[in-house]
């Protein structure tokens, strides 16, 4: 058997290497149009604001690492068409300008997401965008070349975006951050949302919420200058973090099937509509477990699992068991100043788009018990359906022990666990990590007694 797989990172690396070490009889083979393989996005904004030294530092399996394991990888190769009734995808050598036929028995679409980048003025010449590993050391090069990037501004205030405007601040570059939403992160409910705007402008980043990015052009000083429909700031580079629009065409030029998130149909398995053809990762979108909706989550933790359960259908070996990807419910942890933010599951705003009725309940406690020093501060915020009391949805803001809680809210939200059960889970305790009530047993409680369910402790 030989596998393709269109896309070197996270989803397609976890498939190709499942494969070959299952299947002594399978040919891997890999096409990844960018030069390295196998890379933490996640750790691009660390990297661009220098505490991570090395893109290399950022690898976990380089291309040689592949090819030393019997897997054939070819970097700067982009797919450019794929024939599924002949089974073959036309490649590009981005080097050499050579195209070529790779055919495939199965192929794996993993070509991932990418930024939007609108069609507007000036933004071909001065924008960049950090999604790719190659694009985050263009960024890294570019600010350590001395070269006069004393602004830039960033557009778009989601996670991506305010990681890199933090990343900036610390090497000293002034940092305008814009967005259309009258809020960061869209992801959590507005008074969240305030929290990390009041520690962003206490860090130096100008704020610049509800508005729209018109231009970038140069101004009558000749320097460069971003024009939104309310303001022209100066800024020498211009960031893109507007959120990723998954990378579907070639497949959908197939027949692949397209949701109405905008990203490509797959089953269980990972299987899209055209036979012989699997995809996963950013490119997919997934069941979402608490709404019962299809969504495009863009999280490298799902691309891995998703990876892997399409690795382990093409492998299709009598004794491997069978694996299904169940969907998602939309955990996410990062860190904005001196604040973990964590969220899982529908924010209010959500809930009332899609007509579901909830309780919410919003509260501020300690990160560690009251008395030790540095106790810090935890916002809690947390959604139940009216009726039954099942938790929705969980968002946290704080100085510590965030992440742990989400987790145990995000079980919560898949297992369809009630705000009345929830209250009695045997959650640790010690005075280091919160109180003897955990934040989120007060939660529960509190919107037991919200919802007028019993028991009410
Ligand atoms: C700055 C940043 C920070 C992030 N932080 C987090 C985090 O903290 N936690 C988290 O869970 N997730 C995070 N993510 C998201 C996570 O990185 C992605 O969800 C994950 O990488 C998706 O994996 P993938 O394999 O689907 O796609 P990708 O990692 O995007 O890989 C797709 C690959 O396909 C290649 N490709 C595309 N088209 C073609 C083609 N036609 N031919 C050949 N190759 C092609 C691309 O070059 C790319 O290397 C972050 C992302 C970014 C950008």
């Amino acid at each position: 058997v030989r596998l393709l797989v269109i896309g070197g990172d996270a989803a397609g690396m976890t498939a190709a290497s499942l494969v070959h070490r299952r299947r002594d009889d399978a040919e891997v083979v890999v096409v990844e149009r960018g030069s390295y393989t196998s890379y933490s996005m996640c750790g691009i904004p660390y990297l661009v604001g220098g505490v991570i030294d090395e893109p290399e530092d950022l690898v976990t399996r380089s291309p040689e690492q592949f090819r030393e394991r019997g897997i054939t990888v070819h970097v700067r190769t982009e797919a450019i068409a794929i024939d599924p009734d002949a089974r073959r995808v036309t490649v590009c050598d981005l080097d050499s300008g050579d195209e070529r036929e790779e055919p495939y028995d199965a192929l794996l679409y993993a070509a991932g997401a990418h930024p939007r980048v609108p069609d507007l003025p000036g933004l071909a010449e001065h924008g960049y965008v950090v999604h790719t590993l190659d694009e985050g050391e263009r960024m890294r090069a570019v600010l350590d070349s001395g070269g006069g990037i004393e602004q830039v501004a960033v557009v778009g205030a989601g996670y991506i975006g305010l990681e890199i405007a933090e990343a900036l601040i610390d090497r000293g570059v002034g940092v305008h951050l814009i967005d259309r939403s009258p809020h960061v992160m869209k992801t959590i409910d507005d008074d969240m949302a305030e929290v990390l705007e009041d520690a962003l402008t206490d860090l130096g980043v100008d704020l610049r919420l509800g508005e729209d990015l018109t231009a970038v052009r140069v101004g009558d000083h000749g320097g460069r200058e971003v024009v939104t429909d309310k303001g022209c700031y100066p800024a020498d580079a211009v960031v893109l973090a507007m959120g990723g629009a998954p990378n579907v065409a070639l497949a959908a030029d197939a027949g692949c099937a397209v949701g109405t998130s905008g990203a490509l149909v797959v089953d269980d398995r990972m299987r899209t509509s055209v036979p012989g053809i699997w995809a996963a990762g950013d490119v997919v979108e997934s069941r979402d477990l608490v709404a019962g909706l299809r969504l495009n989550v863009q999280l490298g933790t799902h691309a891995n699992k998703q990876g892997k359960v399409a690795g382990i259908d093409i492998a299709a070996q009598p004794d491997d068991g069978d694996a299904a990807f169940p969907g998602v419910v939309g955990t996410a942890v990062t860190r904005v100043c001196q604040w973990d933010v964590a969220r899982v599951g529908l924010t209010e705003r959500r809930a009332s788009e899609l007509g579901i009725d909830i309780a919410a309940v919003s509260f501020t406690g300690t990160a560690k018990a009251g008395y030790m020093p540095e106790a810090g501060t935890v916002h809690v915020r947390m959604l139940a359906e009216r009726g039954t009391g099942r938790v929705l949805g969980a968002q946290l803001v704080g100085t510590g022990n965030v992440a742990k809680r989400i987790d145990v809210a995000a079980v919560w939200c898949q297992l369809g666990v009630r705000v009345q059960d929830a209250q009695f889970f045997d959650l640790s305790y010690a005075p280091p990590f919160g109180g003897v009530w955990d934040l989120l047993l007060v939660a529960a409680r509190k919107l037991t007694a919200a919802l007028g369910l019993t028991p009410q402790l």
